[in-house]
């Protein structure tokens, strides 16, 4: 089962279970779907809210062999060479780039805007292409 939010055509949107993709298509053609609030059939899915698409992360696709075990390497050295520091990322890099503690390479998780942030302060920082192990 899959839940899809969606919109009729006078913006209307609410959420409902589906057995697949295929199952939407079918029951939305053959006019089954109806808004739950002013029975309009004219549904369709919702498009996301902005807020969320901005909080997707950066992907990259290598097919090239090469070029993902570089990728690779790259994450495997920030785990090896890095100093994890968790959700305080934001914080730590601001202390490291002003000062207020010792020079020295982290990396952690951080929001959208919390990096939007950080790179207008002028604060070097670069999203990896995936999650990095997190260590304890
Ligand atoms: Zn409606």
């Amino acid at each position: 089962m899959i839940k899809y939010r969606l919109a009729c055509d006078k913006g209307h949107e609410f959420d409902a279970w589906f057995k697949c993709s295929a199952a939407f298509e079918v029951q939305r053609d053959n006019g089954h779907l109806a808004c739950a609030h002013c029975a309009s059939k004219k549904i369709d899915r919702a498009i996301m809210a902005p807020a969320l698409a901005r909080n997707r992360g950066t992907l990259i696709n290598a097919e090239d062999e090469k070029k993902r075990k570089a990728v690779n390497e790259l994450i495997e050295r920030v785990e090896r060479d890095f100093d994890y520091v968790g959700d305080k990322f934001a914080d730590e890099a601001r202390k490291t780039h002003y000062g207020e503690s010792a020079k020295r390479d982290i990396y952690g998780e951080a929001t959208f805007d919390e990096a939007v942030d950080l790179l207008s302060e002028g604060v070097p920082v670069l999203p990896l292409p995936k999650p990095a192990r997190k260590k304890d």
